[in-house]
């Protein structure tokens, strides 16, 4: 049998095959970066299992690049490759859940928002992102940080089970029981081992949640990152925080000539019981004084939407990251330097805690390495016209260069750049062994390489 044609693939999908000539290829081969312009040969619309097998194969018998794309949120653009395959399971966005086992079973195309609608329905929630129109797939993949970290630990960690298209072509239900050494894989190796068409998570009740945005003068950013520092590693595990550099959108609780400057701002999210929430947000009105603030109990959907309005797809994205065991005050001196820096609005720099619950997984017990560390640093550049790319570019590497020296060799693997394919080893530091072997076992061939790539 000779190797599958575009015709084959084209009559074994059911969710049709998108190719240069066809009308609404430049809308299917699109990512959510806007930097990033390649041109696949084909894009599979896959909306089952089927389709996810056929287009993986296909890839395989032609020799052609495979990319996958969950939400296709990724900075370097790995939901979509040049010349290639693009298994795209944006069509795939079923949620079920089971309110009786606290469960949901994902289907791995689906965005956060399509997670959060569908759980909090039924009063419960599984920790994910910030933004909700990013990918459940890449996002739980790499590990997944977001506002309830602290007590529910890290997306990966409340994954129970996926299914699997690896790269010989068979489905695999993985699990602690089933294929074990490919689920410790799952949990932060990344896109590496397979095309996960479902994921299946652990849920906990959650509702409402109490949330704080606190806007401070730039003169307060080294009292604000030092009470952050002290304040962050005893909080009660409920209590979600995070420092942003940020310009101020025209929100309406900022007046009006406050617009379009500069703030170093705190983004708190208290999980706990609602009447306890003005207390679990108080400290962050002492730690400086506070310009302006928004406090209010909102659902945790609405929550997880707040930034999705800032952040259109479309945007030019660059972005640097690093973990950091302390947040030192050499640390806090360079934020203090380059924070205030932050070119234009929808870009940032975010310092997530990494404790609580993230630390009572052992560093070995998942592919996600750095248990250790206390902070997760993302400068996330994101700018509307590439005129601009040169500078935006410029404000992330300077901005990276001056927090290195206080931050470990690895960073998280979802908050790396396009140039960061060196520092995979510094990603996954003494797990990294056992990623190889694993992708020796279920992708020899190095079939699912386009990613920050775990050579065979
Ligand atoms: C605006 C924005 C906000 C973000 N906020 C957060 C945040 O709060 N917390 C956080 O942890 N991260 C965050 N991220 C980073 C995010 O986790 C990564 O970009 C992640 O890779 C996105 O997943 P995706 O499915 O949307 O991306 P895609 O581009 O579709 O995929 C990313 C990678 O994962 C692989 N992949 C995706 N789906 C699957 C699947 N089903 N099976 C196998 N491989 C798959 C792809 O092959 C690719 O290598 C954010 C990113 C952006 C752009």
């Amino acid at each position: 049998m000779g190797k599958p044609t575009i015709e084959d693939l084209t009559n074994r999908v059911h969710g049709g095959v998108i190719t240069p000539s066809d009308e609404g290829y430049d809308e299917a081969r699109r990512v959510y970066n806007g930097m990033v312009d390649r041109r696949p040969a084909a894009v599979v619309r896959c909306v089952n299992a089927g389709d996810v097998l056929a287009a993986v194969g296909f890839a395989r018998e032609n020799g052609l690049d495979l990319a996958v794309r969950g939400g296709g949120h990724s900075v370097p653009g790995y939901g979509t490759c040049e010349g290639g395959v693009v298994a795209d399971l944006s069509g795939m966005r079923g949620v079920r859940v089971d309110p009786t086992s606290r469960t949901a079973r994902v289907e791995g195309g689906a965005t956060l928002s399509d997670l959060d609608a569908a759980t909090h329905a039924f009063g419960l929630a599984v920790t994910g992102g910030i933004v909700s129109t990013t990918g459940v797939g890449g996002l739980t993949l790499g590990g997944g940080f977001g506002h309830l970290a602290r007590s529910l630990g890290l997306t990966c960690d409340n994954l129970l089970s996926a299914d699997v298209v690896t790269a010989d072509g068979r489905l695999l239900v993985v699990s602690e029981r089933e294929h074990p050494d490919l689920f410790w894989a799952l949990r932060g190796g990344s896109g590496n081992f397979g095309a996960v068409t479902s994921f299946e998570y652990r849920l906990s009740p959650l509702e409402n949640v109490y949330v704080g945005l606190f806007f401070y003068e730039l003169e307060h950013v080294e009292a604000v990152l030092r009470h952050y520092r002290e304040h962050i590693a005893t909080a009660p595990e409920q209590l979600g925080a995070f420092p942003a550099f940020q310009i101020a959108p025209p929100l309406p609780f900022i007046p009006q000539d406050r617009h379009g400057d500069t703030f170093i701002l705190e983004v708190v999210c208290w999980s706990g019981p609602l009447e306890e929430g003005e207390q679990a947000v108080q400290p962050f009105r002492e730690a400086a004084p506070v310009s302006f603030e928004l406090v209010t109990p909102m659902p945790y959907p609405a929550l997880q939407g707040l930034f999705d309005a800032l952040l259109p797809p479309g945007l030019q994205h660059y972005w640097k990251a690093a973990f950091a065991t302390e947040l030192t005050d050499g640390a806090i001196a360079a934020h203090a330097v380059h924070g205030p820096t932050v070119p234009v609005v929808t870009s940032t720099c975010h310092i997530y805690p990494v404790n609580g619950a993230c630390h009572r997984v052992a560093p070995e017990a998942t592919a996600f390495s750095y248990r250790d560390a206390s902070f997760a640093t993302v400068i996330a550049g994101m700018w509307p016209d590439p005129a601009d790319d040169a500078a935006n570019t410029a404000w992330v590497r300077d901005y990276y260069a001056a927090v290195a020296p206080h931050s470990s060799a690895g960073g998280y693997v979802n908050f790396m750049g396009p140039d960061d394919q060196d520092r995979v080893t510094d990603n996954y530091r003494d797990n990294y062994a056992r990623l190889v072997d694993t992708k020796r076992a279920y992708d020899p061939e190095n079939l699912f390489h386009v990613n920050h790539n775990i050579r065979p």
